[in-house]
């Protein structure tokens, strides 16, 4: 099984992309699927739930096997009606071991760590990972992969909830490497012309230009294509500079420990205290010094949810951004978070502060996509593609085709470099390859 993941190039397709080979490779207590797709207007693992929920299946009874584990569950929403029915009824019909744990409506319900805490009842270390309470995380979108895996097929094509400021929101099944631009078309185009792009999801995505979105690509890792309309809220928060954030930090926070109160990581019992970091860098700016400081280093452990940010503040500041920025430079001085591996207790008051997904969705303006009904899913097939070479964690893949070569669709262009992580990419179309450069395949179909 592994080397069958290993060889389709599975990653994880729900986060920074890990590959998939290695996650699974070991053993473990719980195998949680995480189905809770938190990030509202997102619906890529509601339909693959709905409506391939045996392949789904499949796939966790061979993992589940794999890691030798007592209890395999899917964790998705209580909300999703329709897709607990159909996994209700695959799970009856094929005698599968697999159980449904329910969520409550919040966000980010489908967070790692959390996902974990409510199915388990046990705090991930702050720092540390899943299987250092004996337990492996995977979620739907990536168990559909390694189904199609031990099919023999590669990961070459993605499904991407296309939504928002769109005619018709679908979900596309779309090869690696299309670009953003022509899923937009296959949802009927941005209704407004001087339109910006949310790729991911609205709290976590990153926000591109209409310019941008004709060249970005389609990876193993995009989950949804949201279109905002001119002059939207979380365009217009993208564009913040760092210097004018840190200005605002330094004058306006008050020190309310509201982005505290409401981190789903502290609440988790972890030591990350965001009204504190804000408090060293608001008084000491961005200097080598101040990441010495303990506070400070526990930006090492926010994963980046926004809830700070986008729900607690009062002040309008971006705590999850100046985490963000203090991540990147411990990144830079090569200093990384020292896990002591230790049990946490979560907060007794969590549960009164879980944040509802919709109140959240409509403080980032995208209520109004928050119910969108969903149209028929679009096969696209564009007419070139372009592949980067790095679209997961690890070293990035070793192109083994040539510029001008013939390829057929579903065949290995770069491979895992040998001994190191990563992952093979293959071609999501037939066609010859028209260009290798800045770290990028493109492939072109022949008229
Ligand atoms: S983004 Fe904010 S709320 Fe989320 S984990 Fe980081 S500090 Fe906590
Ligand atoms: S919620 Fe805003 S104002 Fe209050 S402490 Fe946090 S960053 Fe400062």
């Amino acid at each position: 099984m592994i080397e069958k993941i290993f060889e389709a190039g599975v990653v994880g397709c729900g986060g920074a992309g890990f590959p998939t080979h290695v996650k699974l490779d070991t053993s473990a207590d719980l195998l949680i699927i995480n189905g809770a797709e938190c990030e509202p207007v997102l619906k890529t693992d509601r339909y693959l739930m709905l409506n391939r929920p045996t392949d789904l299946l499949c796939a966790i009874e061979a993992a589940a096997a794999h890691l030798g584990v007592k209890r395999a569950v899917i964790a998705l929403k209580k909300t999703y009606l329709e897709e607990i029915a159909a996994l209700e009824a695959a799970i009856k019909s094929s005698g599968s071991i697999t159980e449904l744990f329910l969520l409550d409506n919040f966000y980010p319900a489908g967070d790692e760590h959390i996902v974990c805490y409510e199915v388990s009842g046990a705090v991930v270390p702050p720092g540390g990972i899943p299987r250092d309470i004996g337990i492996v995380v995977s979620n739907v979108g990536t168990m559909i992969c390694v189904s199609d895996a031990l099919k023999g097929r590669g990961f070459t094509h993605k499904y991407v909830t296309v939504a928002g400021h769109v005619p018709q929101p679908i979900v596309a099944h779309v090869p690696i490497g299309t670009s953003v631009a022509e899923c937009i078309d296959s949802a009927g185009g941005a209704m407004d012309a001087d339109y910006s792009v949310v790729v991911g999801g609205p709290l976590m995505g990153a926000v591109i230009s209409r310019e941008q979105a004709q060249t970005e690509p389609v990876t193993k890792t995009t989950s949804g294509i949201i279109v905002l309309e001119k002059g939207a809220y979380l365009q217009n928060i993208s564009q913040t500079g760092i210097a004018h954030m840190l200005n605002r930090a330094r004058a306006a926070c008050v020190q309310c420990s509201f982005c505290t109160q409401l981190c789903p990581r502290h609440l988790l019992g972890h030591p990350l205290k965001p009204h504190r970091i804000m408090r060293k860098i608001a008084y000491s700016g961005l200097t080598p010094e101040i990441l010495d400081d303990e506070d400070v280093k526990q930006a090492l452990i926010c994963c980046g949810c926004g809830v700070c940010t986008q729900f607690a503040c009062p002040m309008q500041l971006q705590p999850d951004k100046i985490n963000y920025i203090i991540k990147k430079e411990y990144a830079k001085a090569d200093i990384r978070y020292d896990s002591k591996k230790e049990g946490c207790t979560a907060l007794p008051q969590r549960d009164y502060r879980k944040v509802p997904s919709k109140r959240i969705a409509a403080r980032v303006g995208v209520l109004p996509y928050y119910d969108q009904e969903m149209g028929k899913p679009v096969e696209y097939t564009p007419k070139k593609i372009t592949v980067p070479l790095r679209q997961h964690i690890g070293a990035a893949s070793r192109p083994v085709v040539t510029i001008g070569e013939d390829v057929f669709q579903g065949q290995l262009i770069a491979k895992c470099p040998e001994g190191q992580l990563g992952a093979n990419i293959h071609a999501g179309i037939g066609g010859y390859v028209s260009a290798i450069k800045n770290g990028k395949i493109f492939i072109e179909r022949r008229q």
